[in-house]
């Protein structure tokens, strides 16, 4: 049994579409639990304002995911990956322990 060119195009098109969609969901789900083993050794929090103050002293509230070198995103990204997480997104607004300012 051959398939002709057009089925096979659209064959082709409905997997591509398929793993476009699954893709999209595995990133929209894949974003870092405050309450994770890491996140909690690092000191994480999705807003840097919510930071302990007192358990992190050097911090600063300009001190934010967007603006320290470990940051994987576009400055004006809301979420993006950080090499302290893996394949997991951190907050544009976030920080940790581990923060670096760019430059
Ligand atoms: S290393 Fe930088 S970008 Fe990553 S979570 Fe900490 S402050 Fe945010």
């Amino acid at each position: 049994m051959s398939t002709s060119p057009a089925r096979r195009i659209f064959l082709c098109r409905i997997v591509t579409t398929g793993t476009a969609l699954a893709a999209g969901m595995a990133h929209a789900q894949s974003k870092v639990d405050e309450a994770d083993e890491q996140a909690v050794a690092l000191g994480y929090r999705h807003d840097t304002t919510k930071v302990d103050a007192k358990k992190y002293p050097t911090h600063k509230a300009d001190q934010k995911c967007n603006n320290c070198q470990f940051w994987q995103g576009a400055p004006s990204d809301a979420w993006a990956g950080c090499s302290m997480f893996g394949r997991k997104h951190i907050a544009a607004a976030g920080w940790c322990v581990a923060y670096k300012k760019i430059g």
